[in-house]
């Protein structure tokens, strides 16, 4: 009989892969770094960054991680380039496009 591989026929979700975009610290923020372990901490003088990664295993989303903006390139990047376009800037250029 016809031997048919039956390969995994799981519809995918999504091609989604993991993307870290740069945002600042919000006052309450009260995450680690995922790098150095210390606390994501807003001061209110310095205009503290953070890079936020959504990370996707086999395209599904699976956590969220933060980094200091600074332990984000020690690590080596490992969730891609950081998307540095601001927030309102993104949503006009999706509005522009559709
Ligand atoms: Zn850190």
């Amino acid at each position: 009989m016809a031997t048919t591989t039956t390969r995994s026929t799981k519809k995918r979700t999504s091609n989604a892969t993991s993307r870290a975009v740069l945002r600042d610290v919000e006052p309450g923020s009260s995450v680690d770094c995922v790098h150095c372990g210390e606390r994501v901490k807003f001061q209110a003088k310095v205009r503290n960054k953070q890079v936020i990664c959504n990370v996707y295993v086999k395209g599904s989303w699976a956590r969220v991680e933060h980094f200091h903006d600074g332990c984000y390139d020690q690590a080596g990047g490992p969730h891609g380039a950081v998307d540095t376009t601001p927030v309102i800037k993104a949503r006009q250029r999706q509005a522009a496009s559709s």
